[in-house]
């Protein structure tokens, strides 16, 4: 019965085949040109590597692959947090938010309902010069690049800076949990601006801009696509964010990363 289905299949592909006049020749598919090159080679499997993702989880190249499979992986629920694993009985001796010791751990509360969340959303928000970010669950936040205003490039933009900026909470949830460090909201906020500017600047067509460019990158952003700047408090709780001055070693990364 197999090879009946086969032959059958294969009939099918015979009978959709039109033969021209002229001599055969290989034809690209993927490019309009119909010529073979690597960069179309490369541009099909970055197309085709995240296509069918299981949900509408948009991949974002500006930023480093890890970034997208953490926001990827928060997007079909699939990140151990504490509650999940102890529900799989897996015993880790607490399931608290790291964080705030509150609520117990999972991605809503940790990337969304926790203290530390909000004051990252409120940031990203005030920096970006786009509206208040107001989430409830962890997929309203990988969502909301969809509904900035603007052109493609600047949403592509946000959404970069907010994946950078779940990925750094998630790695100091990390820190605090496996390091004992001290969560450190100053410390946070700029962690997301330095690597977020690490990684556009070398990957987005927004290569070559310098630091001090990119500390006012957003500002120029807002006048350009006319959004709305609902100051908040925030700015004056962490006043020294736009110029800290600390020389972490994420400036030196930036630095390195801008020599080579
Ligand atoms: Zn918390």
């Amino acid at each position: 019965m197999e090879e009946l289905a086969d032959l059958q299949n294969m009939s099918a592909v015979f009978l959709s085949v039109m033969l021209g006049i002229g001599e055969d020749r290989w034809v690209w598919e993927p490019d309009d040109s119909a010529v073979f090159s690597v960069k179309s080679l490369k541009r099909t499997l970055q197309l085709n590597r995240f296509a069918n993702l299981g949900n509408d989880f948009v991949w974002n190249n500006w930023i480093l692959i890890k970034m997208n499979f953490l926001a990827w992986r928060l997007s079909l629920d699939r990140v151990p947090m504490l509650v999940a694993l102890a529900r799989r009985n897996v015993n880790t001796g607490q399931i608290r938010c790291s964080f705030c010791g509150v609520y117990d751990e999972d991605a809503d509360h940790l990337f969304v309902g926790c203290d530390v969340a909000q004051c990252v959303w409120n940031f990203v928000s005030q920096w970006c010069r786009i509206s208040s970010i107001f989430a409830f669950r962890i997929k309203d936040i990988l969502d909301w690049h969809k509904y900035v205003k603007g052109c493609g490039k600047w949403r592509k933009l946000v959404y970069a800076i907010m994946q950078v900026a779940l990925w750094v909470v998630w790695r100091s949830r990390n820190d605090v949990i496996f390091n004992s460090k001290e969560v450190s909201i100053d410390r946070i906020l700029n962690e997301i601006k330095h690597l977020a500017f690490l990684w556009i600047s070398n990957r987005s067509n927004l290569r070559g801009i310098t630091w001090e460019e990119w500390s006012v990158q957003k500002k120029a952003n807002k006048r350009q696509h006319g959004v709305v700047n609902e100051y908040s408090e925030i700015e004056n709780k962490y006043p020294s964010i736009e110029n800290h001055g600390e020389k972490s070693n994420l400036e030196l990364e930036v630095r390195e990363a801008k020599a080579n």
